[in-house]
């Protein structure tokens, strides 16, 4: 199930909110995944819906540049301060 994710950084306060992460409670067709983007220094929802499971490279819709996956971990790395001390708070179901 998929559930509405938000970043947090404890050490510089940045935040990525609402990212759905998983796949939709009510359409299980559609599915998201966290990414990062080296160029915006941001974590953005990736639209897999529909994907091709071959192509494993998905870009940025604000600067273009490609996108990394998050995978699940421990912990997370801030895109902008690169500490390794991000909270997860996994909202509620999308
Ligand atoms: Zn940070
Ligand atoms: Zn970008």
């Amino acid at each position: 199930m998929g559930e509405y994710t938000t970043f947090l950084c404890r050490e510089c306060g940045y935040s990525a909110e609402r990212i759905r992460w998983g796949v939709s409670v009510s359409d299980p067709r559609q599915r998201f995944m966290p990414a990062y983007c080296v160029e915006c220094d941001a974590i953005a929802e990736v639209d897999l819906t529909g994907a091709d499971l071959m192509i494993d490279e998905f870009t940025c819709i604000t600067c273009g540049s490609e996108l990394f996956f998050l995978e699940k971990a421990a912990s997370y790395t801030c895109p902008k301060c690169k500490a390794k001390d991000m909270k997860l708070i996994q909202g509620e179901y999308w």
